[in-house]
């Protein structure tokens, strides 16, 4: 049996000295946890800053021809603090003055950022004694800049087959001629499910300040229940309505492999945290619904027109009015003689009135509705495929609770349920929800 697991610590798990001491114990505490993957130091308290957005101000100084110096300094006193706090034997001034000086001569604005990992990387392995691997060499990104998982792979697994222990940095790789790329914004999650990829990883354990995923959101929802255990395709869904704390790209390369996440919490290591996994054979604990999670502020075009069922390309003529303007939208219910497009808010950008004449004189509809105040709010659960109740009992208590539902579709896969409310019934109907489960 594979017996490594990748532990990837976000950076509020090593914003100071004594979170890098509860690392080290809960490192040192399973020896299966083999690669580390570490993010740059996070804030330490609300008003403090994070090492990463220090950096990218750097750059956009020196690009502007501001001096960059002070904001410098204060990266230098947190990694110098570090180093002394943890007793090391590390040259890290000597490692700071060279990225002080490739940022003042104009490097960019990827090199500058990914210098949080790598230093903080360079910290780390110094502190579990252990060998430093740096991910420019394992992580390849084409020509396009995009990730060549395939080739990536290959490379970790070749590298990491002889290094038996190794902290790699998070968030950055290089491309074919070696200039630092990084991911997007949060990314050494996905570092951390790429190495677990590479070396066939039983366990990616992912620690971060909360303990995994809560049923619904704590600052609508009091006390929610924690979710042991949630499918992939469950948190693709919650995650997409704004249930957040894995990077949506991270889940990629470990589902290929089957490799399941644990989310855990580095102040609370006892806690189980959540677990997911790919296979959708487990029984919910509690035999219900897995989440609930929604975001407000979507539009809702509703089109009638008399014999639409016939006539063919409609729909896709609607739809074309919104890719020429480069708009993505969410959901599209319809019935015989009707369809229902739903767009964000943010996607419209007030273009609602340019968009309806371009379908008036397109489409021809008998009737076009807006509605212009919706929210939405997936109710995710692979238990709604086999327990007809379920949505009896989401129904039931929205009316029961006043709750005007205004639009209603599931997916194919029949793991979540989509409802649509007025913006200002949102908090009721999660409150609602929730408690009715
Ligand atoms: N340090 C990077 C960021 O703040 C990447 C990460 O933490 O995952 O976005």
């Amino acid at each position: 049996m594979n017996e490594i697991i990748v532990a990837k610590f976000g950076g509020s798990s090593l914003a100071d000295s004594a979170q890098f001491k509860k690392v080290k114990s809960i490192v040192t505490e399973d020896l299966r946890r083999k690669y580390i993957v570490p993010s740059a130091p996070g804030k330490r308290f609300k008003e403090d800053y994070k090492i990463t957005d220090l950096l990218y101000l750097c750059h956009a100084h020196v690009e502007q021809n501001i001096s960059f110096e002070e904001v410098f300094n204060i990266i230098e006193e947190r990694y110098v603090g570090l180093v002394e706090e943890l007793n090391l034997d590390l040259d890290i001034k000597n490692e700071l003055n060279i990225v002080r000086e490739k940022v003042k001569n104009g490097a960019s604005k990827d090199y500058t950022a990914s210098r949080g990992e790598y230093l903080n990387g360079l910290i780390l392995a110094a502190y579990l004694d252990i060998p430093f691997v740096d991910p420019k060499e394992l992580i390849y990104f084409n020509e396009k800049g995009v990730l060549d998982l395939e080739v990536t792979v290959k490379r970790v697994s070749e590298k990491l087959s002889s290094i038996e222990r190794a902290v790699i940095p998070g968030f950055y790789g290089a491309l074919e001629n070696g200039d630092i790329k990084t991911f997007s914004r949060g990314g050494s999650d996905i570092t951390g499910s790429i190495i677990s990829r590479g070396v066939n990883a039983a366990l990616y354990e992912n620690w971060t300040d909360v303990s995994g995923f809560l049923m619904a959101d704590p600052r609508i929802v009091d006390n929610p229940r924690n979710i042991e255990k949630i499918t992939y395709k469950e948190l693709r869904e919650l995650s997409y309505m704004g249930a957040t704390v894995l990077h949506e790209e991270a889940v990629f390369p470990v589902r290929e492999a089957g490799i399941p996440i644990n989310i855990k919490n580095t102040n609370s290591p006892e806690d189980k945290g959540t677990l997911i996994v790919s296979d959708d054979n487990f029984e919910n604990k509690y035999n219900t619904i897995t989440g609930v999670a929604g975001k407000k502020d979507f539009t809702v075009i509703t089109i009638e027109k008399t014999m639409m069922n016939a006539e063919k390309g409609y729909c896709r003529r609607v739809l074309s009015i919104l890719e020429d303007h480069n708009m993505a939208f969410e959901h599209m219910p319809s019935g015989i003689d009707n369809v229902s497009v739903i767009v964000s808010n943010s996607e419209l950008n007030g273009k609602i009135e340019e968009i309806l004449e371009e379908i008036r004189f397109k489409c021809k509809p008998d009737f076009i509705e807006v509605h212009g105040d919706m929210a939405l709010i997936a109710v995710v659960g692979k238990v709604m495929k086999r327990n007809a109740g379920i949505s009896a009992k989401l129904f039931n208590a929205l009316y029961e609770n006043d709750v005007n539902v205004r639009m209603i579709t599931q997916g194919s896969s029949e793991i979540n349920i989509i409802i649509g409310v007025e913006n200002g019934d949102f908090e009721k109907a999660l409150k609602v929800i929730y408690e009715a489960f």
